[in-house]
């Protein structure tokens, strides 16, 4: 086992970490202390940057080894010398970047490097950006920076250009599916179905294999094309969506929650009997609200989610319209899909996947979820 078993198919990511840790060892002149980690949502950013951050702080002769003290502690978040900055809410502000800026600048503890590792890095205000900016510029020699963003283009131009990037894509569904099942022990049918359902985004993919009341959300969301017989029926299917969407993100919020709250209760000093000493009521309100934040963002995530879901269910109608020869998304809906594609022509499924696509841009924009979607239902039914 190594740091980077949690790759899922990306090989060349692999190889060019692997050389960057090598020069990394040969001293501190060969090192580039800021790395931009790009790649499509799911494909494994942070495990990526996490995986190259234990590399480097590993002391083993096999960099990376996945078994030794520094290894285990960056994997489980606990090492000294490893900061993960994680946005809970939309924004980062300038004020958490300064601050973050001078803990990174401290001389690492014990281990190799002092690591920031700033997760959805795009999320940084353009004040905070600048920020950042200055700390890139002039980095103290034995920290590294490691952001993540989903596209390059997310970060100022300024920024992107001092960083080295580390490109990702979305891995084959052959390779997810194949991960399912050696790593996660999932079944081979149902990790290739899970695998292609997900297009590539790994957690999903885990997610749906795992929870069934996921698959069922899911499926609920594909049924609804079928359901678009006026608008009455458009009106309730929007209601439907939405909702799978709110249970969706409200089963992963507490999931979330839970977790964090019992940790920090513990690392707080939570008696045996549940009762919490003084002085700790502030910073349980503040994880509080970092979680409330946190929710609110979630919804959104879940709710642009559900509508590549349904995107899926046209970029299939659309495949067998045009004869194309890529597998479907949605096999099990082979036959529905089939007798949906001769009943109509390729040029209303692009316009319905054009409406998918603007029900998500109007819905970034902040108009209001159920009003975006109804609008999208009815434009779904029409030809
Ligand atoms: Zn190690």
């Amino acid at each position: 086992m190594t740091v980077y078993d949690d790759l899922v198919g990306q090989g060349p990511v692999v190889a060019q970490l692997k050389t960057a840790v090598e020069a990394a060892r040969q001293g501190v002149s060969g090192m580039t202390h800021a790395w931009l980690f790009t790649g499509p949502p799911g494909a494994g950013l942070a495990t990526a940057a996490t995986a190259f951050a234990a590399a480097l702080q590993c002391r083993e002769n096999q960099a990376g080894c996945g078994y030794c003290a520094d290894c285990h502690q960056v994997l489980a978040g606990t090492h000294a010398d490893l900061e993960v900055v994680r946005p809970q809410g939309l924004s980062y502000s300038v004020k958490e970047t300064r601050e973050l800026v001078l803990r990174a600048a401290s001389r690492p503890s014990g281990g190799r490097w002092q690591i920031v590792l700033f997760e959805d890095a795009d999320r940084a205000t353009e004040a905070a950006a600048n920020a950042l900016l200055k700390a890139i510029e002039e980095p103290p020699p034995r920290t590294v920076w490691l952001l993540c963003a989903n596209s390059p283009d997310d970060l100022v131009m300024t920024i992107r250009s001092r960083c080295r990037l580390v490109t990702l894509r979305t891995p084959a569904a052959g390779a997810l599916a194949q991960a399912l099942v050696q790593r996660d022990g999932i079944d081979a049918q149902v990790a290739e179905e899970v695998a292609r359902a997900a297009q590539g985004h790994i957690a999903r993919a885990r997610r749906l294999a795992t929870d069934p009341e996921a698959r069922r959300r899911r499926s609920e969301v594909l049924a609804i094309p079928a359901r678009l017989t006026g608008v009455g029926p458009a009106v309730m299917a929007a209601e439907a969506l939405v909702k799978a969407a709110e249970a969706e993100a409200k089963a992963l919020s507490e999931e979330l929650n839970e977790s964090e709250t019992g940790a920090m209760r513990q690392a707080l000093g939570e008696s045996a009997k549940g009762r919490m000493p003084r002085g700790t009521a502030g910073a349980m309100k503040e994880l509080e609200d970092r979680q409330k934040s946190r929710a609110t963002r979630l919804k959104r995530d879940s709710l642009d989610r559900t509508l590549l879901d349904l995107a899926t269910y046209y970029r299939d109608l659309l495949t067998l319209q045009l004869g194309a020869s890529v597998p479907l998304v949605n096999m099990d809906k082979d036959h529905e899909l089939r007798t949906r594609a001769r009943q109509s022509r390729p040029e209303i499924t692009i316009r319905r996947l054009d409406a998918i696509m603007e029900c998500r841009e109007r819905l970034d924009a902040n108009v209001n979820p159920l009003l975006a979607v109804e609008a999208l239902t009815v434009a779904l039914m029409g030809s």
